[in-house]
C-alpha cells in the first residue's frame, strides 16, 4: 500500500503533527510519500521522498492552490491513501481532494484494525471500523492518536511548480482574542470531567484548583453542558497545555482530550473506574469516588 502524507507548515515552519502522518503510515505497514506546500529551509527530517511546492507561491494556505498541488503530487504518485492531519487545514481540504477525486472520505481515524480505519462514534464513547469501498481514499487522522514518527534523513526532494490561479490571496493570521482563562501558561491545571455529575460540584473541583494555586479546566462535555466557560477547555477543540501538574477529576481520557495534555509533567488522575483510559497516560491513579476524595484532598491542602 502507497500513502501520500499531507504534511502542515505554518508561519515560515515545518508543523510537528508531520511526523503523526508518518507514524500513521508505520502502524498502517504502507510505503510513504511527503507532500509539503513549505520550503527549502524547512524540511522534514525524512529520507524518502517529498513533493514540496513553495508557500511563497501558493501561500501557507490557499485552498484553491493547494487542492490542485495535492492532486499534482496525486498523479505522480498514484497513492492508495492520500492522508492529511484532522486540522483546519486538513479539514477543508480532505474533502475538496476526495471530491476531486471521487475518492472515499474517512474523517478522524484514530486507530487501523483488520486493513480499515477506526473512527469514534457515539461522541467517542464507541468506535466504528471503517473500510474504503474505492481504490482511493482520503483520510484525515485524529491529532495525537498516532505515535509521532522522526526517521531523521533529508528528503528526496521533487518540486512542484504552482500552475492553477486563484482569486483568493493568503493575507497572513490574525492572533486570537485574549482568553479570559490562559491554561497555557498554567503550572497546575484542575480539570473537571463529565464524572462531576453536575454543575454544583464545579466549586469542588475549583477549590482544589485554588488550593494548589492552579486554574481550572475542563473536558468538552462540561462545557457542553455549560458548567464552565470554554476558555476552560483542555483537548484537540479546546487548549493544549503542559502544566507541572494535571489533576483530572472523573475525566475517562478520551483520545480528543488526551491530545490535549498529555504533555503534562506529572498526571494525577481521579476516577472510579480502575480501567478508565486516563490510567494509561497518569502518573498516579486514584481509584476513588472524586466527590469523597477531591475535598478530603483540599482539606489537607488548605
Ligand atoms: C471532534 C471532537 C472533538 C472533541 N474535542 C474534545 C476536547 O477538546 N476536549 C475533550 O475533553 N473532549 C473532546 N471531545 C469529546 C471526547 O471524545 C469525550 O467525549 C470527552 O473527552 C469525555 O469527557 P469526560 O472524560 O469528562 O466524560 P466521560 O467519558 O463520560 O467520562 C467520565 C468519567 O468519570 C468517571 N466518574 C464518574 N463518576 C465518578 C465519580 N463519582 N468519581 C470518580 N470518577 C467518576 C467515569 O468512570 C468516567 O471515566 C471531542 C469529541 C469530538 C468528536
Amino acid at each position: 500500500m502507497k500513502t501520500l502524507l499531507i504534511g502542515e507548515y505554518r508561519d515560515g515552519k515545518l508543523l510537528d503533527s508531520t511526523y503523526e502522518l508518518l507514524g500513521f503510515a508505520g502502524q498502517l505497514g504502507a510505503e510513504a510519500a511527503l507532500f509539503l506546500v513549505g520550503s527549502d529551509s524547512a524540511l522534514p527530517a525524512y529520507g524518502g521522498k517529498l513533493y514540496l511546492a513553495p508557500a511563497s507561491e501558493a501561500g501557507e494556505f490557499n485552498p484553491d492552490l493547494h487542492k490542485q498541488l495535492v492532486l499534482d503530487a496525486v498523479k505522480k504518485e498514484n497513492p492508495d491513501c492520500i492522508v492529511f492531519i484532522h486540522s483546519s487545514y486538513g479539514w477543508d481540504l480532505a474533502p475538496r481532494v476526495a471530491a476531486a477525486l471521487k475518492a472515499a472520505q474517512v474523517s478522524e481515524v484514530v486507530a487501523v484494525k483488520d486493513g480499515g480505519y477506526e473512527v469514534g462514534a457515539c461522541n467517542g464513547k464507541m468506535r466504528r471500523l471503517i473500510k474504503p469501498a474505492t481504490a482511493q481514499a482520503v483520510i484525515t487522522i485524529q491529532a495525537g492518536a498516532f505515535q509521532p514518527v522522526q526517521p531523521g534523513g533529508s528528503p528526496q526532494v521533487e518540486k512542484l511548480a504552482v500552475s492553477a490561479s486563484s482569486a483568493i490571496e493568503f493575507l497572513g493570521y490574525e492572533p486570537a482574542e485574549d482568553k479570559a482563562v490562559d491554561l497555557a501558561k498554567a503550572e497546575v491545571i484542575v480539570s473537571a470531567g463529565r464524572g462531576i455529575g453536575k454543575k454544583d460540584n464545579v466549586s469542588v473541583i475549583a477549590a482544589l484548583a485554588k488550593a494548589l494555586g492552579g486554574e481550572l479546566g475542563a473536558s468538552r462535555p462540561v462545557v457542553d453542558a455549560e458548567w464552565v466557560t470554554h476558555d476552560h477547555q483542555v483537548g484537540t477543540t479546546g487548549q493544549t497545555v503542559s502544566p507541572k501538574l494535571y489533576v483530572a477529576c472523573g475525566i475517562s481520557g478520551a483520545i480528543q482530550h488526551l491530545a490535549g495534555m498529555k504533555k503534562s509533567d506529572f498526571i494525577l488522575a481521579i476516577n472510579k473506574d480502575k480501567d478508565a483510559p486516563i490510567g494509561e497516560v497518569a502518573d498516579v491513579l486514584v481509584v476513588a469516588d472524586l466527590m469523597q476524595f477531591v475535598p478530603a484532598l483540599t482539606a489537607k491542602l488548605t
